[in-house]
């Protein structure tokens, strides 16, 4: 049976660990050529390593999306082997300090926060913008329960302030997008198990704990639980889909 991504190229920022990872390999099952764009060329690599061994196709660039000339030296490189009709913005990062903290380190998280997880998702975005409109691509972002609210655990100014202007900048595209055929849609994982958060879970089971009262699940999610939604997003059999987040968050938001 042909998969749902037949056809297709697919590039993911950030698909060297984690979820962006796992959207990788079940991108890869579903038949599209993966391109992994990471800044841990490693990472990358080992994602390759894994969707070969399924007997998948994927290639690697490493790529660091704060680097506006790089993503576009990138998509160029990409373009000649062929245009990506999927990008997954993905990539991101996450720190947590009160904002009343020293001065110049919380500037230095809010930079640091906002270049990758909003500057990059644009950079990326527009470095490509020419190939998805050839091809009436699809674009997902990832996005976070902290596009809606900001979680009761502290401290995170910077990453809720992005991730609100993640679901924002979906919008804004899929409203301007839409007349070219390119679908704009975002994904809103709740807590799932990954590098980005290992440490602050080992550290903090009372955070985990709140967490988990607040989802009916009763379980942190695994980057499979986000490749799902993310292979809908971006198939046909999400046609009518554009300007949406599907919340992958086990719940969280209903309690
Ligand atoms: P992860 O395991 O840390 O993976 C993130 C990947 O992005 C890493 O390979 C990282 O490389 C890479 N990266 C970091 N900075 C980059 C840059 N400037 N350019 C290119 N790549 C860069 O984290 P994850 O949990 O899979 O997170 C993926 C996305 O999901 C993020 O946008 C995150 O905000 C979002 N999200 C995660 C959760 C969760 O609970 N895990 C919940 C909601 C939303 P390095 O390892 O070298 O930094």
């Amino acid at each position: 049976m042909a998969g749902l991504l037949e056809g297709h190229v697919a590039a993911v920022t950030g698909g060297g660990s984690g979820i962006g990872q796992g959207i990788c390999q079940a991108y890869a099952r579903e038949g599209a050529r993966v391109i992994v764009l990471d800044i841990n060329l490693d990472g990358a690599k080992e994602t390759i390593g894994l969707i070969e061994a399924a007997g998948g196709a994927a290639s690697a660039i490493a790529l660091d999306v704060t680097d506006r000339e790089a993503c576009k030296a990138a998509a160029a490189e990409i373009g000649r082997g062929g245009k990506i009709s999927i990008l997954v913005n993905n990539a991101g990062i996450n720190r947590r300090n009160p904002i009343t903290g020293e001065a110049a380190a919380v500037a230095r998280d809010w930079d640091d926060i906002l270049s990758i997880n909003l500057d990059g998702m644009f950079n990326v975005t527009q470095a490509f913008l020419d190939q998805l409109r050839a091809t009436r691509g699809r674009i997902v972002n990832i996005g976070s329960i902290q596009s809606f609210v900001h979680v009761s655990w502290p401290n995170s100014a910077a990453y809720t302030t992005s991730k609100h202007g993640v679901l924002g900048f979906t919008r804004a595209l899929a409203a301007e997008l839409g007349k070219d055929g390119v679908r704009v849609n975002a994904i809103g994982p709740g807590l799932i198990e990954t590098r980005i958060n290992a440490e602050a879970r080992a550290r903090n089971p009372e955070m985990v704990a709140m967490v988990m009262r607040h989802t009916p699940l009763g379980r942190p999610g695994k980057p499979a639980d986000i490749a799902g939604p993310a292979v809908f997003l971006a198939s046909d059999m999400s046609a009518y889909v554009t300007g949406s987040i599907i919340m992958a968050d086990g719940g969280f938001r209903t309690i």
